[in-house]
C-alpha cells in the first residue's frame, strides 16, 4: 500500500469505486472544491457517473481495468461495500486506497465485522456461523428464538436475512438462501434504532455528528432525525464506541456505526459501514460540513472540517414504492419551501429503492420530521 502523507489538492483526481447515490454526493462536494472525479463499476449512465468527470463500466473482477483507471486518478476510495478485496488489493498498487481495503475486508462481510467487534470488545449482539443445518441446529440451541439469520456476505437493507421462530422455519431459510456461510443472530427487540456517523484525518483526528435517531421501514431506512431523542449518558457512550473503533480500525475516512438501544437501555452495534451513511444525508443541508465533503477531506488527507449542525434537521428516503401511481408530484414537493430535494437519477423506480430524500431544518426534530413527511405524502399520486 502507498501511503503518503502528502495532502491531495483540488485539481488532482479521485477516483471512485461503486457508482451510487453516495457516489453521486460525494462527487458533487468534489467538484465543489475542484476536484475530478473518475468513477468504475459494471454499469453505465449511473448516479455518479452522471455527475462524474469519467465514467468507466468494467467489472470489479476485471483487474486491467481496475489497474488503468487507478493510474489515472490521485487516490481511491469506494462508495459501495461490495467491492470484491482483489480490486482494491490492485489498486493499491498505484494510489492510496482510502480507508484501507482491510477496513473493507472486515467490514463487508458480517461473520468478519462481529467477530472483530466481539475481539476488541465491542458490544454487539449474539451470534454463531452457521455453515450447515446441523450448526443452525446447534446455533438455535445456543441463541435461542427469536433470532435472525443472515447471509454472511453481500448484505444490506434487510437483503439475505430472515427472522426466524421455529427449527422449520430456519431449515427453510437456510436452504432457500443456498449460501454456504450464514450467521445467526439473537434478535433485539430494540426500543430504537440509531447511528453515528464519524470521519478519521490521516493524522487520526476525529469528528462526528453527534447522534441520530433511525426508523427502517422492511429493513430500510426509512427516516433519520438529528439530534437523536437519547440521554446524554448513551449519545457519550455511543460517540466513545465510534471513536475508538475508527482508531481501532484506523479508518482513514467516514464509518457509520449503526446500534440498537434494548429496552432496557443498553446499546448493542447492530453493523458498521464503512463510507457516508445514508443517516448522514440530513449533513448536507444542515452541517457545516457534510458527511460527503469530509469523506474527501480525508481520503485527501486535508483537516477535517467542523460538524457543528445549524439547527435540528429531519431525513426521509424517497423510495421507489413512491413512483406506483405514477411519477410522484414533484410540484406540489416544490411548494414546500423549507424542504430539500434530492433525487439520484436513477431510472428505474423499483419498490424498495433508494431514489433520493428529502431534508428539512427546524428548532426541534420532531418539527423537521412532519415537514418532511407532509412533503412526501403530497409527492405520491393514488
Ligand atoms: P442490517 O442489514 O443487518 O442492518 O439490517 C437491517 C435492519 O433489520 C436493521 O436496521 C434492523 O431494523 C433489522 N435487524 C437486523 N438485525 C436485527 C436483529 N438482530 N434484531 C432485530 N432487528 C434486526
Amino acid at each position: 500500500m502507498k501511503r503518503s502523507s502528502t495532502a491531495i489538492l483540488p485539481g488532482a483526481v479521485i477516483g471512485v469505486l461503486g457508482s451510487g447515490q453516495l457516489g453521486r454526493m460525494f462527487t458533487i462536494a468534489a467538484r465543489q472544491m475542484g476536484y475530478r472525479v473518475h468513477t468504475l463499476s459494471p454499469e453505465t449512465d449511473t448516479p455518479t457517473g452522471q455527475v462524474a468527470d469519467v465514467e468507466i463500466a468494467a467489472s470489479y473482477e476485471d483487474l486491467d481495468a481496475v489497474e488503468k483507471f487507478a493510474q489515472s486518478v490521485q487516490v481511491v476510495t469506494f462508495e459501495f461495500e461490495n467491492v470484491p478485496a482483489p480490486a482494491l488489493e490492485v489498486a493499491s498498487r498505484f494510489a492510496p486506497v482510502r480507508p484501507d481495503g482491510s477496513v473493507l475486508y472486515t467490514t463487508q462481510h458480517r461473520l468478519r465485522e462481529k467477530t472483530f467487534l466481539f475481539k476488541k470488545g465491542f458490544p454487539t449482539t449474539p451470534f454463531m456461523t452457521v455453515h450447515s443445518l446441523g450448526d443452525l441446529r446447534s446455533a438455535i440451541q445456543r441463541i435461542g428464538y427469536p433470532a435472525v439469520l443472515k447471509t454472511a456476505g453481500f448484505g444490506y437493507d434487510g437483503k439475505g436475512q430472515t427472522k426466524i421462530t421455529s427449527l422449520a422455519q430456519g431449515e427453510a431459510a437456510f436452504t432457500a438462501a443456498g449460501s454456504e456461510e450464514m450467521i445467526l443472530e439473537a434478535f433485539i427487540d430494540f426500543q430504537l434504532e440509531f447511528s453515528v456517523v464519524a470521519a478519521r484525518a490521516l493524522d487520526g483526528s476525529f469528528a462526528h455528528w453527534g447522534v441520530v435517531e433511525n426508523r427502517h421501514r422492511n429493513h430500510i431506512l426509512d427516516l433519520s432525525l438529528a439530534p437523536a431523542r437519547l440521554p446524554d449518558k448513551i449519545v457519550r457512550e455511543a460517540l466513545e464506541i465510534a471513536e475508538s473503533l475508527l482508531e481501532s480500525l484506523d479508518v482513514v475516512g467516514v464509518l457509520c456505526v449503526e446500534f440498537f438501544l434494548t429496552r432496557d437501555e443498553k446499546i448493542i452495534i447492530n453493523e458498521l459501514a464503512p463510507r457516508p451513511h445514508n443517516s448522514g444525508h440530513l449533513t448536507i443541508d444542515a452541517a457545516v460540513t457534510s458527511q460527503f465533503e469530509q469523506q474527501l477531506r480525508a481520503v485527501c488527507g486535508l483537516p477535517l472540517g467542523a460538524t457543528a449542525f445549524f439547527s435540528a434537521a429531519a431525513m426521509a428516503n424517497l423510495p421507489g414504492d413512491l413512483w406506483k401511481g405514477g411519477e410522484p408530484d414533484w410540484a406540489a414537493a416544490a411548494a414546500f419551501p423549507d424542504v430539500k430535494i434530492h433525487l439520484y437519477g436513477k431510472i428505474a423506480p423499483r419498490a424498495g429503492r433508494k431514489m433520493g430524500h428529502l431534508t428539512a431544518l427546524a428548532n426541534r426534530p420532531e418539527a423537521a420530521m412532519q415537514r418532511v413527511f407532509s412533503c412526501r405524502q403530497r409527492l405520491a399520486r393514488s
